[in-house]
């Protein structure tokens, strides 16, 4: 084991013998692409063409009004390929991938926007592609394997366990294994063993870049605070990362579910019941019982609804480099609607938590104040869950009607 990769007493790589020769193969790719100053041009000319970057940095000037606080300012990470942050992360390791002279790509999905996007990044770049889904998962998220399929993978239901997504996580474990040599595991946000947290990082770190630079370009000056929601972490480590030399305050939102006392929630930083371990390869906080037994989680947004969190955002959260809150289901719906009604944008319900906490803390700061939120995806893909939570009786008669159809 090195010191790399740690960051205090989080993160390492704990992994099987196996796998170890894999996990170095990659660091060495790593170091090596990050040191070519071609490569980084190449994945900005992937991003430019391909995914449409740079996002704009879009001033909220209804909802800044509507507070009567901090000036607001929202970075639109909806606006890549495929709807979301997710993007970057995928096309950059594609990127990786080709360096390295693989064929082959494997990734594990929960809510099955990782899948859609590596999909989409196999597609483009000529991979192989196999996902893993935990066939609870495969019902729930039809839509997204459709998509899965028709842009050329396998998706592979997995039945063990509780068949979700810690089980499909072993299913692509076991995969790579069987594999290495042609294959290489996308991991889908900044956890999992060393290199990942890092590299994640590296290449979401595009979103902070272009928000520092689009702040100072269009307000001359640096917001006071930076708001992400956090699932896994990359897309709070990618706005994070522009601004950790600055004097700017980080704050990541996690899902605070049915409230932190309900024990329903996804919170892993902000709650008191969630503890230190290692799992899947790595040391963080997880939300666990005492005999290490990984809990069943909540959130209101699928992307949020994971067990274990960046090792680099625990860090942050030892050494008070960021701040940590939760946003309840309820906080997210509102936060929506508003943000709907008054700019006429849909973040996704995962984004939607940024913006509700940032909303709680608008108000009592001054008009000088600037503030960030990084919308990180969009939210047409909430649909069905929205138009629950909002009960609209319309919908829900369209809804039985095609059930009916379908003989569902
Ligand atoms: C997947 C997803 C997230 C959560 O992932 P992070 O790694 O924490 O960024 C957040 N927002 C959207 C829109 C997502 O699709």
């Amino acid at each position: 084991m090195h010191r790399r990769g740690y960051y205090t007493q989080f993160g390492g790589a704990y992994l099987p013998e196996i796998l170890v020769a894999t996990f170095e193969a990659l660091e060495a790719a790593f170091d090596q692409a990050k040191a070519d100053p071609d490569f980084w041009q190449t994945y900005l000319k992937v991003m430019t063409d391909y995914s449409g970057r740079p996002t704009p940095l879009t001033h909220a000037a209804n909802l800044t009004r509507h507070f009567g606080g901090a000036k607001i300012y929202i970075k639109r990470e909806d606006l890549n390929h495929t709807g979301a942050h997710k993007a970057n992360n995928v096309m950059g390791q594609g990127l990786l991938v080709q360096r390295m002279g693989k064929t082959r790509v494997i990734a594990e999905t929960g809510a099955g926007q990782h899948g859609v996007a590596t999909a989409t990044m196999a597609a483009r770049m000529g991979f192989e592609c196999t996902i893993y889904m935990g066939e609870v998962d495969v019902e729930r998220q039809r839509p997204n394997v459709f998509w899965m399929e028709r842009l050329g993978a396998t998706v592979v239901p997995v039945r063990d366990g509780t068949r979700t997504l810690k089980d499909a996580i072993n299913e692509a474990f076991r995969d790579w294994v069987g594999n290495m040599d042609t294959t290489h595991y996308v991991l889908g946000t900044a956890c999992g063993p060393h290199p990942f947290p890092e590299m994640v990082t590296y290449f979401q770190s595009i979103i902070g870049q272009e928000a520092r630079r689009q702040i100072l370009a269009q307000e001359g000056r640096l917001p006071s605070r930076v708001y992400a929601c956090v699932g896994g972490g990359s897309n709070a480590m990618g706005l994070f990362s522009g601004f950790l030399d600055d004097p700017v305050e980080l704050v990541g939102v996690e899902a605070g579910g049915k409230g932190l006392k309900s024990g329903r929630h996804a919170s892993r930083l902000k709650a008191s019941d969630a503890s230190i371990g290692v799992a899947q390869g790595y040391k963080t906080y997880f939300l666990q019982n005492d005999d290490g037994q990984m809990r069943e989680t909540h959130s209101i947004a699928a992307g949020l609804d994971y067990i274990g969190v960046s090792p680099i955002l625990a860090h942050f959260k030892e050494n008070g480099r960021a701040r940590f809150e939760a946003a309840t289901d309820e906080e997210v719906i509102a936060a929506m609607s508003l943000t709907m009604t008054r700019e006429g944008l849909i973040p996704a319900l995962e984004s939607a938590h940024a913006f509700a906490q940032a909303f709680k803390e608008a108000p009592a700061m001054s008009p000088e104040d600037i503030l960030i939120i990084n919308q990180s995806g969009r939210g047409d893909k909430d649909i069905f869950t929205v138009a629950d939570a909002f009960g609209d009786p319309a919908w829900q008669a369209f809804i039985r009607k095609k059930a009916a159809q379908y003989g569902a």
